[in-house]
């Protein structure tokens, strides 16, 4: 794809170079089970347009952001998690958490979480 970032895990995977757990797939957006679950549900939902961080989101990009949210609501109900309740949560840089570079939205659930967040 034309705007890959080529040191963008993400983006590898997005390629297929890299394997994933893919449980969602759209044309603008894949889901994949995070390696390191924090919950027993915690997928990644990622556009497949590379952007880094929240700060680069441009207006054009609007929508492609909203249908991370669209994902994730369709992803909480195959995963089981709606009803009881769930956590969407995008970090946006190294003192947020943010470790791979292209924008993603976790999915939480499958267990009580805790707020404030850590
Ligand atoms: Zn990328």
């Amino acid at each position: 794809m034309s705007d890959a970032n080529a040191d963008s895990l993400f983006c590898k995977i997005l390629a297929g170079d890299i394997p994933a757990d893919i449980v969602y797939e759209s044309e603008t957006v894949l889901a994949f089970r995070d390696i390191n679950p924090q919950a027993p549900t915690h997928v990644l939902v990622i556009p497949r347009k590379h952007i880094s961080t929240i700060n680069d989101v441009g207006v054009d990009d609007h929508v492609i952001v909203g249908g991370l949210y669209g994902a994730a609501r369709e992803i909480a109900v195959t995963e089981g998690i709606a009803a009881d309740g769930y956590r969407t949560v995008m970090n946006c840089n190294a003192a947020a958490g943010q470790t791979v570079f292209h924008i993603h939205l976790h999915v939480l659930g499958g267990r009580a979480l805790a707020w404030p967040p850590g």
